[in-house]
């Protein structure tokens, strides 16, 4: 009798091994290069141009005038890449992070530049600002 040839298919595949990546008991498939994740934002670098907050379609960054600086809300974010490639000075970058499940939609890894994070820049720039109107003065002197 001939074997059909689903049949001879399906008992060749019985003995062969799985083909599934049974995470989260193994590691996950490998991203590959240039895979676009939770991005992660320079403060440091960022000069406060905007051109992020303008780019951006889902309205995840906001500007904050006083200390000249983005706030990102990763929740919305649908992984564009736009605001990376449009920031000159490379303050965005995107990162292989993408396990961001959370109980919590304000969660603070989803979350960039919390607010206090922000008061304490604006501490610091309040100093800065008093030191050197305390020189101007101690220099017209
Ligand atoms: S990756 Fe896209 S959606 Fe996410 S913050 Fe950047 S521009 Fe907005
Ligand atoms: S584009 Fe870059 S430098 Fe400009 S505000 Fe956004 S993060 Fe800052």
């Amino acid at each position: 009798m001939k074997v059909p040839p689903t049949l001879s298919t399906v008992l060749s595949n019985l003995f062969k091994k799985p083909a599934t990546n049974p995470f989260p008991n193994t590691e996950p498939v490998p991203t590959p290069e240039g895979f676009r994740g939770k991005l992660v934002y320079d403060v440091d670098k960022c000069v406060g141009c905007r051109l992020c907050v303008m780019v951006c379609p889902a309205g995840v960054i906001e500007y904050v005038p006083e200390v000249r600086k983005v706030t990102f809300w990763l929740g919305r974010c649908v992984f564009c890449q736009q605001c990376a490639d449009v920031c000159p000075v490379n303050a965005i970058k995107m990162s292989d992070e993408f396990l961001l499940a959370t109980y919590d939609k304000y969660d603070d890894n989803l979350r960039w530049f919390k607010e206090d994070e922000i008061a304490e820049l604006k501490r610091k720039l309040e100093e800065q600002k008093k030191a050197k109107e305390a020189a101007k003065k101690e220099g017209s002197k």
